[in-house]
Order: structure tokens, then sequence, then C-alpha cells
């Protein structure tokens, strides 16, 4: 697709007014700089439109129209391109480098008295040793990623960010991420065709041990999903969003479903679970899954009817 990221910076340069759409960002209005060439009077009410994402643009004063329209008004007005979102694709695409010092805490565990605080962190929170191995669980006492349980999260067999969980209370933020990091946690190589999402890892790892057989089990790390983390579900067929019980993520939920439902089958818990999926016990967990319905308009309004009460009640 053509790329018009910059097309608003190139306008600022050159002092060119333009007015943004309220209701679409990608819109925005100049005064036509072609009205003149076209037998109009020139225009001063900004009625030339301009999507910035298609092209797409056309005046209402001359008709002029366009697919190109940025590039053809940069030319037209003589401005300077600015390819701003050419530079952030290049950012997304750097190869993530792996920070010094981390180790595997399955083969160190017992090295130091924090690394050992770091094992038992774990097993509370559901792990065990076969896990800490499959997950390739890190740990270091130094730098950014101190004194935290870190996950190398994947897209097929290459490392390309980090989770990091501290195991310090009180220390802040309780979850780091390597910077830009846009992959879903846990999606190796093939998926299964039907895959569980959730928020969070340890969420992941609880819902993993109970269906481990029936399908792939992987965490968002958020409570939104983006293009990049889409594409990790090629192949998929069926998607089955598990909730954070809270306000925040019963929205993200539904707004993850309908993002998704052009391309999966979606479903959710009918049964909207109370607690987070790792405070829960295995028969509790198993009447919600056995409540997993498809996505509807009445389940939608479920959700959001919880999520409002909930606020309320919080
Ligand atoms: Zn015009």
């Amino acid at each position: 697709m053509a790329n018009f990221g910059g097309f608003r910076n190139s306008l600022r340069i050159k002092g060119i007014p333009f007015i943004d759409s309220d209701t679409n960002k990608n819109e925005t209005r100049i005064c036509c700089p072609f009205c003149v060439d076209l037998g109009e009077s020139p225009d001063s009410k900004f009625r030339l439109g301009i999507n910035t994402r298609t092209g797409q643009s056309q005046c209402f004063n001359c008709g002029w129209k366009s697919r190109f329209g940025p590039q053809a008004v940069i030319r037209k007005l003589q401005l300077q391109p600015v390819h701003v979102a050419q530079e952030e694709e290049e950012e997304e695409k750097a190869k993530f480098e792996m920070p010094q010092g981390l180790i595997s805490l399955a083969k160190h565990w017992k090295d130091s008295r924090w690394s050992k605080l770091a094992y038992k962190y774990l097993l509370e929170r559901g792990m065990d040793l076969t896990s800490i191995i499959h997950k390739n669980v890190l740990f270091t006492e130094r730098g950014r990623f101190a004194y935290r349980v870190t996950f190398p999260v994947y897209i097929k067999d290459e490392i390309v960010g980090l989770v990091g969980r501290s195991i310090v209370k009180d220390q802040e933020p309780r979850y780091l991420n390597t910077p830009g990091l846009r992959a879903i946690w846990n999606i190796r190589k093939r998926p299964m065709k039907t895959v569980m999402l959730c928020e969070g890892i340890f969420k992941a790892i609880k819902l993993e041990g109970l269906y481990y057989d029936e399908m792939t089990v992987a965490a968002v790390l958020g409570h939104s999903i983006t293009q990049p983390q889409i594409d990790q579900l090629k192949r998929v067929e069926k998607v089955i969003l598990w909730p954070d019980p809270d306000p925040v993520g019963l929205k993200g939920a539904i707004k993850i479903a309908y993002k998704l439902q052009s391309q999966f089958q979606i479903a959710l818990p009918g049964i909207i679970p109370t607690k987070q999926a790792d405070e829960m016990g295995g028969a509790e967990i198993e009447k919600v899954f056995r409540s997993v319905e498809l996505l509807s308009d009445s389940l939608k309004n479920k959700y959001e009817f919880a999520a409002m009460k909930r606020r309320d009640d919080a």
C-alpha cells in the first residue's frame, strides 16, 4: 500500500493549514491548490478532502480527484515529503537484542539467594521445573530486567522480546516489556486450529495446563491485539477469548472479539469469570470453560453490562 504517513508533517513544515476530520483520523482537509488551474475561484474553505491512509482525495469545488492525493499536493505545493510511517516500519523490523546477563533459570536456580527466590516465585505461581524449562524462563540480577522472572516472546523460533515479572514486592512496574513488543506469547511454530487467548502469561500457563491437548493457549500481553499479533494466528480457525474479570479486561475481550471476527470463529465464556484464571481452581475453570459460546450480540451485551456493573461496584 502507498504510504502517506508523513503528509501532515509536510504541510506543517510549510505552514499550510489543514483541518482534521472529527470522525475519521485519516481524513484531513486543505484549501484546494488545484481550483484555479481548473477554472474555479481560489478555495479558502478547505474543500479538498484527503484520506492520508488510502490517498483518495477529492475537491468539492473544482472536482479535482486523485487516488494519490497527498503526493499530488506535495508536488503542487512543492512541499518536502516526510516519511514518518516509513521510519516507524523500519523500527518495527529492527532486530531484538538480548540484554546481557540473562541466564536460564532452570539451569541456574540454585546459584544465588535471588535465583532461588525467583524459582520459588514461579512455583508459587503454578509452574514447575518442566514448564520453567519449556518456557525458557530467564533471570538476572543486573540491568533493566534485574530481579524479574523473564519470559522470552517468540515469533516462530526467534525471540522478539521479553516480559519480565518482578519478584520483589512493590517493585514498579510489576511487568516490564521490551519496548515495541508486539507479539503473542506462547505461539511457537504451528499453533493448533483452536487458540485460547488471555491477557497475561500466568493465566495462560494455568489454562494451558488444563487444555494443552486440545488447543494452543497464549497471552496477548494486554487487553488489545495488534496486526503483527493477528499475523501470528495464521491457519488458526477458532479463537477462544478468556477475559480478565475486571471491567477493562471484559471490554478488551469484546473489542478483540470484534476485531478478529471476520477472520476466525470467535467464542467466549458465557459464564463471565469473577476471578483471574490463575486464581481459580481446576473445577471452577472447567465450569467456565464449559460455558464457552460463539460470539453474538447478546453475549457482547452481557459482557458490556458486566463491565459496567463491575466498574460501579469497584
Ligand atoms: Zn479544487
